[in-house]
């Protein structure tokens, strides 16, 4: 068994307006970086796209009109200050959320010991029916369902490191002790949830860091918080909102983490997928904006999760 790469070139057709920091060349500097040679071993698949069945797991039918009629033919539709449509959109985020129900499929059936999917629009701010910061479907939350419907397993945990609180999945999973959600996340800053204070069904653990933390208070919050709900809720698969904009050559935030902080943290989940999961993990990649930065912490992530 391997690491399974989930890509496609449709991701690169999901385009945002000049000056935008969700571009496609953030798929490209990930590509050219995973190019290199010491991931040859990498199983390299391209997803199919979701059917509306996998979008209702998450959204109402309502949530999933609107984005259908907002699509455009041609040029730019914006749905909020943030987040825009292209005419291909639709399709890319279609694509995105079948990447990550067949990501979950690959480690329930064996065929990967883990996922990265490298996909875009990303997905953890979208709520159940509202899309916002950049985000049209909440993949990760998708992908929960589609573990527990198909495959037949409770308790899901989505941790979620992006530098951005994961609004859209704590909004979905509030009322839900089935997927535990435990996020890392600058404060303040968009979307301005994530309080400790907010716990839904106890099934929510937030652990905002605030501006210039850096990587002693990040690995201690991962310690404190993140890893001992996890050990206590004993998830059989754990989903990864990887998110890279903590990175300390970030423009949108201040936590200055390196790539090795993504390095260490993603081997203390693969321990925690290890302990409860049968070592099931699947990362789906959300927030990243600058492109040095991306590739550097992305290839520190695979590259771990190689190592197995
Ligand atoms: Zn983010």
């Amino acid at each position: 068994m391997a690491t399974r790469l989930y890509s496609h070139p449709l991701f690169l057709e999901h385009l945002t307006p000049p000056g935008h920091p969700e571009r496609p060349d953030r798929l490209r500097a990930i590509a050219r970086m995973l190019d290199d040679e010491a991931f040859a071993e990498l199983d390299r698949a391209e997803p199919s796209p979701a059917g509306d069945a996998s979008i209702l797991l998450a959204h109402p039918q309502s949530h999933l009109d609107h984005i259908r009629d907002a699509s455009p033919e041609k040029g730019l539709v914006p749905l909020d200050a943030d987040t825009t449509m292209s005419p291909k959109s639709l399709d890319a985020a279609l694509l995105a959320v079948g990447a990550a129900t067949a990501a979950v499929d690959d480690v329930f059936a064996r065929r990967a010991d883990n996922v990265f999917v490298a996909a875009r629009p990303p997905g953890h701010h979208a709520e159940k029916v509202t899309a916002m910061g950049f985000c049209l479907f909440n993949t990760a939350a998708i992908a929960a369902r589609h573990a527990q419907k198909t495959h037949g397993v409770e308790r899901v945990a989505i941790v979620d490191w992006d530098v951005h609180h994961g609004n859209g999945t704590q909004d979905i999973f509030w009322d839900d002790p089935s997927v535990l959600f435990c996020s890392t996340h600058q404060m303040p800053l968009y979307p301005g949830t994530g309080a400790k204070t907010e716990t839904g069904a106890g099934n929510i653990v937030n652990a905002p860091l605030s501006p210039n933390s850096g990587s002693d208070l990040f690995r201690e919050a991962f310690e404190s918080r993140v890893l001992p709900s996890l050990a206590d809720f004993r998830p059989e698969l754990i989903i990864v909102s990887a998110g890279f904009d903590a990175h300390r050559r970030d423009p949108l935030a201040q936590i200055n983490l390196d790539e090795e902080d993504f390095d260490w943290a993603t081997g203390r989940l693969m321990d925690a997928a290890q302990t409860s999961a049968g070592g099931r993990l699947v990362s789906l990649l959300e927030g990243g904006y600058d492109l040095e930065g991306l590739a550097f912490s992305v290839a520190a992530h695979v590259r771990r999760l190689m190592k197995g």
